[in-house]
């Protein structure tokens, strides 16, 4: 198939466009779309300093090659977070493609540990906490949001960037009506994010529009260094199954995964209840919708 804006060989076809791209076409477009979110969303300031949370997958690859192409352009400083949650079989080869990645583009890399930040790595949790079933993501996620967030205000950042793409927010938005979390089905950001001063830092998702074979597709073609390899406490997760069930229907259905966002961004316009978390954790300082912060809550089960 030929490329719909010229002669040459489609490397993409956009199903719910009905448009093909060649390469060259589909990096412009991608890089476009990028530019475009961060201006119609107003994600930056001249001399922001952005902290990438870079776990060397190909979503936080990409938007970390991203910002450093476009940071002269933006008068931005740019800097990457590597989360290292303890996961021995896992972590340490995303690790590395992340810091082979940093390394070609000339990019500062800091890598922090649960061990270091928490007290305890993730590995180490089952000994601990035997006799409850836990649910891995919820338990990593909320300390790794934590420490995302604290290491970036410890290295400067004004905006702490994060990859996620169209198929994780759809995926999350689905996931929020199945456990009927109306809260964050309704949550608005808070202005008061964006002051970094008063402890908070603002989290802007520039790929929230990528659909996850585009980020892939744009990792690829760039030949940047990212590690495929699939997180094993993820197998079983309602992520995942949601995550299957949407790419069923989406092949169906094209666009199906755009009208999960835009019904949700309505839901989010009309109301009036939106939660702002506009306190903090007694403990920690961090941004806390109650008195202590669930991170807290949980660095207290496992005593420390
Ligand atoms: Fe953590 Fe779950 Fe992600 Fe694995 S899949 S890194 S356990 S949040
Ligand atoms: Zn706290």
């Amino acid at each position: 198939m030929k490329c719909s804006k010229c002669a040459e060989k489609a490397v993409y076809h956009r199903r719910y466009e009905g448009t093909y791209y060649c390469k060259n076409h589909f990096i412009y477009m991608f890089e476009k779309r990028f530019l475009k979110e961060i201006r119609k969303s107003k994600m930056l300031h001249r001399k922001d300093i952005v902290a990438v949370g870079l776990s060397g997958g190909k979503d936080s690859s990409s938007l970390l090659y991203l910002f450093n192409k476009f940071a002269k352009m933006f008068g931005i400083e740019v800097v990457a977070i590597g989360i290292d949650e303890g996961l021995k079989k896992y972590r340490p080869k995303t690790l590395k493609a992340a810091s082979k990645l940093c390394k070609s583009i000339g990019v500062g890399y800091h890598i922090v540990s649960f061990k270091s930040g928490i007290g305890v790595s993730l590995d180490d949790l089952p000994k601990k906490l035997k006799k409850r079933k836990i649910n891995w993501c919820s338990w990593c996620g909320v300390w790794r949001r934590w420490l995302l967030n604290k290491s970036a205000k410890k290295f400067g950042a004004t905006k702490l960037a994060v990859g996620h793409n169209l198929d994780d927010e759809a995926q999350s938005i689905l996931m929020n009506f199945m456990r009927g979390d109306w809260r964050h089905l309704q949550y608005k950001p808070d202005d008061k994010n964006d002051c970094v001063d008063a402890g908070f830092i603002r989290r802007i998702k520039p790929l929230g529009w990528a659909p996850e074979k585009e980020t892939t597709l744009y990792a690829t073609l760039l030949r940047l260094p990212f590690c495929s390899a699939e997180c094993p406490r993820s197998f079983g997760m309602l992520r995942r199954k949601v995550g299957r069930l949407l790419n069923e229907i989406e092949l169906a259905h094209p666009g199906t995964k755009q009208q999960v966002i835009c019904t949700a961004d309505r839901i989010k316009a009309s109301s009036k209840t939106g939660i702002k978390a506009a306190s903090v954790c007694k403990q920690c300082g961090e941004v806390s919708a109650n008195k202590i912060c669930r991170a807290c809550e949980m660095r207290q089960i496992v005593g420390k």
